[in-house]
């Protein structure tokens, strides 16, 4: 999958309802004339609960951490438990980021502040597109291939629902990532390190043993080992029966 290295390219072509969700007004002021700027309607939010109640309608959320009523780990989890939208966390000191327990709240990224807004605007743009992969085109609202069918196992693209033999199969937005990496190019070997940038981040440090850990849960859930076929010291491959 291509990626864009120009160190200040950003690509207007998705254009969001984002969620500002920053207490600082100046500060808020400025991320929606920037976010504006490059054709996104914002919404803003001055606190955890009024972010909980108008994230419903927006497509991406800026979450500021530090907010007055909510802690913001709190307010990260609790959108995630209600919806997919990609969510990048603002925080103002590096020290207070425990930047596992901030992508496991279901974060999709993070910055610092002071961060450049050309850097936020960059990384809103990487997760949006990640977030709307693996459409065939366009951005999240566009309609696209939705199913995915390889013999007995079926992802629906847009839901985010997999059956197996027509069961459902429960999997964590990960472990659905990682089956849509995967589903992107069934048959052919999927380079760890590409699957790591795909599924997690281009920055994730993490361990690879992140990515060996899901590739066992998601076998586990799937139920057939073999799907998932790993090809020492390349990466893996989708081996799903009848897969084309
Ligand atoms: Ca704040």
């Amino acid at each position: 999958m291509a990626r864009s290295t120009g160190p200040c390219r950003i690509e207007t072509g998705v254009e969001m309802h984002v969620l500002i969700v920053e207490d600082d007004e100046r500060i808020a002021d400025a991320l929606g004339e920037a976010m504006q700027r490059f054709g996104h309607e914002t919404t803003w939010a001055a606190t955890g609960q009024e972010a909980l109640l108008a994230a419903e309608k927006t497509e991406f959320v800026l979450l500021d951490l530090g907010l007055p009523d909510l802690d913001g780990q709190e307010v990260c989890r609790r959108l995630r438990e209600r919806s997919w939208v990609p969510i990048i966390a603002v925080t103002a000191r590096a020290e207070e980021v425990d930047r596992i327990m901030l992508l496991q709240a279901g974060a999709d990224d993070y910055v610092v502040k002071p961060y450049s807004m050309r850097e936020l605007l960059a990384r809103v743009d990487a997760v949006a597109r990640r977030a709307a992969r693996p459409a065939t085109g366009g951005g999240p609202e566009e309609p696209r291939e939705d199913r995915w069918v390889a013999g007995p196992l079926m992802m629906d693209l847009r839901t985010r629902q997999v059956e197996v033999h027509g069961s459902p199969v429960s999997l964590t937005r990960r472990e659905f990532d990682l089956l849509a990496a995967l589903a992107a190019d069934a048959g052919a070997v999927r380079a760890r390190e590409d699957l790591i940038n795909e599924v997690w981040d281009a920055n994730w440090h993490g361990s690879t043993r992140t990515l060996d850990v899901h590739v066992g849960s998601l076998r586990n859930k799937l139920g057939a080992r073999e799907w998932i076929e790993a090809v020492r010291g390349v990466g893996f491959r989708l081996a799903v029966p009848d897969a084309s």
